[in-house]
Order: structure tokens, then C-alpha cells, then sequence
């Protein structure tokens, strides 16, 4: 059998990795690929014709692993997509908002650039390719092997990061002789809120695993509770200010509202309003509602003794406009919780726009800010940054925390690794990462004795 890493070869975004077991084609995850020098538009070019790849396995639902299956179905692609029941209905959500914002983009490229055909605003795809592709959606629960034909055999195993999110490991039968791979798909951190820890790999003979934080520690030194006591009681009761929190909408923010309930519940701080300023938070919270029994067991104790872990009587979901740009002067101390993460777009930057240049806000980073985004800018101290086209200075405090990152770090990718019987183990493949991450995670691999490849994109490896 083959293996060719198509996306996220020595980068992180575009996860897209085809296994070729004899004529049998498997496209593991087709995420979007969104590097800072690559148009949207290249994505349509696809390495392979898509109508001759035969499965589509998704690791989860993330944008990164997902965004670019609409165009794959757009393009010919017309076998079924497998992954787990959360991974199909956060995929659904995460897909039709890729196309709000690919529609959104379209129109303000033409207003921007008066008589010019700007090819990179085009829509990479429709609504109506996003349904074409979610009625491929074959569905199989955790730890339950599934017979895709009679060489192959896929057994989801829980890796924690999202809910649904999963290691796809395959069982093949490649020319009458068994082989085992696994694709760790990203991999997430124990005790994390709301989310289970990851399970331990089966024995494997070949893993292909993420490596994004490789040579880098998530600070330990604090819990999540302990980090958001803190800055609430600061920003929002000692000064009476406003705490904004730019977060992602699915599995951040449900992160977030639960330890934000756990802090108000156990009476750890008087109760502060909390505005979750999101359409998609909310709908994607159902889905956390509706899966209730993959959340972890401290979520699923809470829920028996206290009732609903993503409602409390502060809370407030924020569905119209109108009651977006009423949270954004509400005057009394609060938390308001909106997306985008990384706050290149979205109702945050609203909230930005009337809260940047005032001394009692804080901005609170939980998340990753690719260059290039006003996130990024904030952080690096930028006194005067441009919002929804005015300038204007950074009066409020710019904070950021690695308490709710939804990746391992360096050991927990390490461990991933010594948890798989290493006798078996004959080749790990790295991708998702910088090429300095996959250096250092490489390096501490193979001074373990382990054989690691870093491998280039578009290169086939023959797995003997
Ligand atoms: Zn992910």
C-alpha cells in the first residue's frame, strides 16, 4: 500500500492524505488549505481527480480537516464520507458558515476593488455543494470496527480536541498480508473541559500523527478555573469593566461556558453577565446537548447534580444583530464571549470597535492568532490598529492564556506515541505543523529509537 501526504506536509492547515491499498483509493480528512501565501482558489486544484478516489474518512470537523470536501463533491467526488455522529453534524454547521463567510468576502472584494476581477473572492463552493456533500455522510460510532470492504477495516478511537474527534485506524489487508495504520488526526490534552481524554492507540505499524505544539509546553502551572477567577475578578469586579473573549464557536466556546458555570455554580465569584455573541456557538452547543453522552464524566456528574453545563441564570445567548450591538454598550461590568477566534471577522469585532479604547476592558486570547489577523496584531503590542476601517488606539488590556488550547503539547504528543506497542511501530509520519515543530518532535522521537518521517508533499511511500 501507498501513502501520500497531499496537505498539511510541513504546514499546518489542508490535512488531505490518500492511502492506496491495490486499486482502492482512501482520502483521509480534505481540509481547507489557508497558509497566509496560498489564494483560497488554489484549493480547487486537486493533486488527484476526485472522482476517482473510492472513501473519504474524517478525523473531525474542524475547517482545517473539512473545508475543502464541498469542492471534492463539486469536482466528481461521489463515494461515501465516514466519521463519527458529532464529527457529521459539526461539519454541517462548520461547511455552511465557510460559505457565509466565502460569499461575504465575494461582495466585499467587489466593493473594494472597483473594476478589477478579483479571482480570490470567487466562492470556492455553494450551499447547495455543502448538501451534496453531507449527504454522503455515513456515520459509525467510537471503538466499533467497520467493515469498508474485505481489505479494509476502520475503527474510529477517541482522541479528544473536539467532540466526535477521532484517530482513524485502519486495518488492511494488502496483498493477503495485514497491515495496521493510524491517523491520529489532532490530538487533544487530558482533563480538558467538557471533552475526554484521548484513548491510547491500538499496536500499529505505521502512525501519521500531528505535531503542531512539537517542541513546545502548554503552561501548567494554572488551571483553567484559576486562570478565568482571576482576570474576572480584576476586569469585571475590582475595576467594573468589560471582559471580551474571542473564541471559536464550536468546542472553545463550550469549553469556556462550562467553566464559566463551574466558577459561578460553586459560588467561586459573585455572578458577572455573560453574553455568548454567537449564532454558530449557539447551534453548535446543541449539538454538544445532543451528544451529551460523549462528554466527559465530571460534565456528564455536573449535568446530574446542576442541570444543563452550557446554561446558566447569567448567560445569555445573543442570536439577532440588533441584541449583538446592544451587548456591545451594555453597561454594566460583563464577559462577552464572540467569534472570530483569530478576530478577522465576525460580531467581535464590533464589540472591538466600541471597546478598544476603553482602560477598563480586557481582551482575553485563549486561542492561536495566525499572522496577518488582528488578533495577531493586538498581540504583538500594536498600538493602533485598524477596525472596520477607522484607526483607532489600544486602550484596553490585551491578555492571552494556553489554558483552553485544544492540542497537546510536546509530551502529550510524546505519549501519544510510547502509548502505541513499539516493537510493532515500524515508521511514524509527521505532518500538521510548522517544519521547526516536526524537527523537534522528530529529533526527540528518534532519540528514542524510533523511526520518524517528516514526509515532503506530494511524495507516495510504499508501506511494506
Ligand atoms: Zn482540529
Amino acid at each position: 500500500m501507498k501513502l501520500t501526504i497531499h496537505g498539511a506536509a510541513r504546514q499546518v492547515t489542508g490535512s488531505m492524505h490518500l492511502l492506496e491499498v491495490g486499486q482502492f483509493k482512501i482520502l483521509v480528512d480534505c481540509g481547507l488549505d489557508y497558509e497566509k501565501d496560498r489564494s483560497i482558489q488554489a484549493n480547487e486544484n486537486f493533486p488527484f481527480d476526485p472522482a476517482e478516489i473510492d472513501l473519504v474518512i474524517l478525523t473531525h470537523a474542524h475547517i482545517d480537516h473539512t473545508g475543502n470536501l464541498p469542492t471534492l463533491v463539486r469536482l466528481g467526488y461521489a463515494g461515501q464520507i465516514l466519521c463519527t455522529p458529532p464529527t457529521a453534524d459539526l461539519t454541517e454547521l462548520l461547511l455552511l458558515d465557510s460559505v457565509n463567510l466565502f460569499m461575504r468576502k465575494a461582495s466585499k472584494g467587489g466593493k473594494h476593488r472597483k473594476g478589477k476581477f478579483n479571482t480570490a473572492a470567487q466562492p470556492l463552493y455553494l450551499q447547495k455543494h455543502v448538501m451534496d456533500t453531507v449527504e454522503r455522510f455515513v456515520t459509525i460510532g467510537f471503538n466499533r470496527p467497520f467493515r469498508v470492504n474485505e481489505n479494509v477495516e476502520l475503527t474510529f478511537v477517541p482522541i479528544g480536541h473536539l467532540l466526535g474527534a477521532a484517530a482513524a485506524v485502519l486495518k488492511i489487508k494488502d496483498d493477503g498480508v495485514e497491515k495496521t495504520i493510524a491517523f491520529t488526526g489532532d490530538v487533544g490534552r487530558k482533563n480538558y473541559p467538557v471533552l475526554d481524554d484521548p484513548q491510547a492507540l491500538p499496536p500499529v505499524d505505521y502512525l501519521v500523527i500531528e505535531s503542531t505544539y512539537g517542541g513546545r509546553y502548554h503552561t501548567k502551572d494554572k488551571t483553567v478555573e484559576q486562570t478565568l477567577v482571576e482576570v474576572i475578578e480584576k476586569t469585571c469586579i475590582k475595576e467594573q469593566g468589560r471582559l471580551i473573549i474571542p473564541a471559536f464557536s464550536i468546542g472553545r466556546t463550550q469549553s469556556l461556558v462550562y467553566s464559566l458555570n463551574k466558577i459561578f455554580s460553586t459560588g467561586l465569584l459573585p455572578p458577572v453577565k455573560v453574553f455568548v455573541d454567537s449564532p454558530l456557538a449557539s447551534r453548535s452547543t446543541e449539538v454538544f446537548r445532543k451528544y451529551h453522552s460523549l462528554v466527559n464524566s465530571e460534565a456528564q456528574e455536573f449535568y446530574q447534580k446542576r442541570g444543563d453545563e452550557f446554561e446558566f441564570d447569567n448567560l445569555t445567548y445573543v442570536e439577532t444583530m440588533k441584541d449583538s450591538r446592544q451587548v456591545s454598550n451594555y453597561y454594566e461590568p460583563c464577559v462577552i464571549i464572540s467569534s472570530a477566534g483569530m478576530l478577522d471577522g465576525g460580531r467581535i469585532q464590533d464589540h472591538l470597535f466600541y471597546n478598544i479604547q476603553n482602560y477598563y476592558c480586557t481582551i482575553l486570547f485563549i486561542g492561536y492568532c495566525a499572522k496577518g489577523t488582528l488578533g495577531h496584531r493586538l498581540l504583538r503590542g500594536d498600538p493602533i490598529v485598524h477596525i472596520k476601517d477607522r484607526e483607532l488606539a489600544v486602550y484596553a488590556t490585551i491578555k492571552q492564556t494556553d489554558v483552553l488550547s485544544a492540542h497537546g503539547d510536546h509530551d502529550d504528543l510524546m505519549n501519544t506515541v510510547k502509548q502505541v506497542d513499539k516493537g510493532k511501530l515500524k515508521d511514524i509520519f509527521l505532518v500538521h505543523g510548522e517544519t521547526e515543530s516536526m524537527n523537534l518532535l522528530a529529533g526527540a522521537l528518534e532519540e528514542d529509537g524510533y523511526g520518524v518521517t517528516i514526509p515532503e508533499k506530494g511524495v507516495s511511500y510504499d508501506l511494506n
